[in-house]
């Protein structure tokens, strides 16, 4: 997270409708404001970000500092009931700032023009024009981008990836989500499919996949596949897995977050499996290296949390199978800079520089 100056305020929302709303502070913010104060600072912004389970929105200024943000449980899969939440939160927002741009990121695969989600695979969406909603509904314009493109785009202009010309952003939480800036644009590929790096096959007639194919990266090197992991361990009552089975025993579900909990606490088997989990992510990282050559991955998502724990093995599995390896520059493995936050950040900052959003095939976009 950025660090924020002084001249961070808050606002304090209303939830209009009696939902659970929460409003949560910065770090090293000033909490306790006595009611909404009006900034009459210039380009500021509201992100919204649209995950399966929560939707959250903030507001962003031209630094990419977060001044506020709000959030609420995603409403089910009705699209129509999400739409009315993200005109809530940016209303709420709005309240109280000036608000030049609003930019959204969504789960989901975009058509060349932004403003359609073709699919997604975590909310009830097919074919569906939220664009043309939420402008029906704001009365203004709004942006539209895929979340990991949002994320990505956030590190690289305030975060982990700041002055990269070719930058690969990989998301590890259920999935393996991936973005890539290149040369100061967002790059989608020409039907808006790029990015899919969980799904690359590194394991022929491998580990069955939601997508259809077997031994995809994402088996293997998501936060789902370290839960997994270590599942298989506690219900073969292997001795190495006391921990994880102690830590499960009151009914707490064995996740790759409870494993990265008790990896930094320091149990040997939960490290040994994110130890496996990063020399999987070090040998993905390198089929990439190999395809795109970029000079910095940026490692973010839940099992990032890890830290070290998780990238010294990647970094070393990389080195191991890097194409070319003792004759090119090898690229940097970084972790996120910016936390969970960098989705709304992204899409916030995003909405005032359309531009770098991916074009439509055909136009320069520039
Ligand atoms: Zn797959």
């Amino acid at each position: 997270m950025n660090s924020g100056p002084v001249r961070r305020r808050f606002l304090r929302t209303q939830d209009e409708a009696g939902k659970e709303s929460r409003l949560v502070f910065p770090p090293g913010g000033r909490a306790g404001g006595a009611g909404p104060v009006r900034r009459a600072g210039r380009g500021l912004s509201v992100g919204v970000d649209i995950g399966g389970t929560k939707i959250a929105a903030g507001v962003i200024d031209g630094h990419g500092t977060v001044l506020a943000e709000v959030r609420r449980p995603t409403p089910g899969h009705d699209p129509r009931a999400v739409e009315t939440v993200i005109t809530q939160l940016v209303r709420e927002l709005s309240a109280g700032y000036r608000i030049r741009s609003v930019g959204v990121g969504a789960a989901g695969w975009m058509d060349p023009t932004n403003s359609t989600v073709l699919f997604s695979p975590h909310l009830a969406w097919r074919n569906e024009p939220l664009r043309r909603s939420l402008e029906q509904r704001l009365g203004r314009h709004v942006s539209l981008a895929n979340d990991a493109d949002a994320a990505a785009w956030a590190e690289w202009r305030f975060g982990a990836g700041r002055g990269e010309s070719r930058l690969v952003s990989i998301t590890l939480g259920t999935g393996i989500g991936g973005a890539m800036v290149m040369d100061g644009r967002v790059e989608r590929g020409r039907h808006g499919m790029a990015g899919e790096f969980g799904h690359q096959i590194i394991v022929p007639q491998g580990r069955s996949c939601e997508c259809g194919n077997r031994g995809c990266w994402e088996q293997y090197a998501s936060g789902n596949a370290l839960g997994r992991k270590a599942r298989d361990l506690a219900a073969a009552r292997s001795p190495g897995a006391r921990a994880v089975i102690d830590a499960s025993a009151d009914g707490t579900p064995i996740t790759g977050a409870l494993v990265t909990e008790l990896a930094l606490a320091g149990d040997a088997a939960s490290r040994a499996l994110v130890d496996d989990v990063g020399q999987w992510l070090g040998l993905g990282l390198a089929n990439l290296a190999a395809a795109l050559d970029p000079g910095t991955f940026v490692i973010g998502g839940g099992l990032s949390g890890a830290g070290d724990l998780l990238l010294e093995p990647a970094r070393r599995a990389f080195g191991e199978n890097l194409t070319g390896r003792g004759f090119r520059p090898a690229a940097r493995i970084e972790p996120a800079a910016l936390g969970p936050a960098a989705g709304l950040i992204g899409a916030a900052d995003l909405s005032r520089l359309p531009r770098r959003l991916p074009a439509p095939p055909g136009s320069t976009g520039r």
